[in-house]
């Protein structure tokens, strides 16, 4: 096994039990990697590792794959369930990835209107009023917060952008006013620097709960590592504490779901 570069610009669809059929949107280029940060359990390998010689698909081009992907799989009555902009970086540093979000709600519109738009973001471009106005559009919007120690995310979520402030991030998803999504991962053990890594314990996760109880969000995803990480040090949260962290969100009253 090995870290994963997908495709570009769609991928998919993907089975999975709990998204159903995912047909996979990815903004960046197709022979590598493009994040804001360079998280140490990146399931696409560690930036330095993967650096693009080629441009960010164009809108045009998007547009057009998304368009035959979702004839070819009309024709075979394949309904996807989400269409979900994932893939080898961060979704919302594309130039266009407004008018990209306008461009998929037709097109699900027109062949899928029963499926959902998802967004997985790291949250580093929420302020800019386009893509937060995008982001309002779109039926899940999912944004990362790992932790909301500085010190942890400078060491492990290792945000690429100097000015990166945590606060203002939990202030940027509070200014959706519920319509967001928060997804954590949660994961133990020492990384290859020897750094520990564990956001388990309740150093962590109180503060984090507050900043849940603060910023209101729809609902909360939390999980743990999946697939091979570029450090191979880290490991999983264990069930029982996934589910332990996913009860205390719920007994806030917000919706939360643990995937192990
Ligand atoms: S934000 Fe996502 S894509 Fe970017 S480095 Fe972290 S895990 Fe990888």
């Amino acid at each position: 096994m090995s870290t994963i570069i997908y495709p570009s610009p769609i991928f998919g669809p993907i089975h999975s039990r709990r998204l159903g059929i995912s047909l996979g949107i990815n903004l960046l280029p197709a022979d590598g990697k493009v994040c804001t940060f360079d998280c140490i359990y990146c399931e696409c390998g560690f930036n330095k590792d993967h650096r693009t010689k080629t441009p960010h698909p164009t809108r045009e081009a998007v547009a057009e794959a998304l368009e035959a992907k979702l004839k070819e799989m009309h024709e075979e009555d394949i309904r996807p369930d989400v269409l979900t902009f994932a893939g080898n970086g961060e979704p919302t540093s594309h130039p266009y990835f407004p008018e990209i979000i306008d461009d998929t709600i037709r097109l699900r519109d027109r062949y899928c209107p029963q499926a959902k738009i998802s967004v997985l973001s790291n949250s580093t471009f929420i302020h800019r009023p386009k893509i937060h106005e995008a982001l309002t559009k779109v039926d899940n919007n999912i944004l990362k917060l790992d932790t909301i120690s500085a010190d942890y995310i400078n060491k492990v979520d290792r945000p690429t952008q100097p000015s990166y402030d945590v606060g203002r991030i939990v202030d940027g998803i509070k200014s959706f006013n519920g319509q967001a999504i928060i997804q954590t991962l949660f994961m133990k053990g020492t990384s290859e620097d020897g750094i520990d890594v564990d956001n388990t314990g309740e150093a962590y996760v109180a503060p984090w709960l507050e900043a849940v109880r603060d910023i209101a969000p729809r609902e909360v995803m939390i999980y743990t590592i999946d697939r091979e990480t570029p450090d191979k040090n880290l490991l999983k949260a264990t069930r029982e504490e996934l589910d332990a962290i996913r009860d205390r969100v719920v007994a806030l009253g917000i919706p939360c779901t643990a995937s192990y």
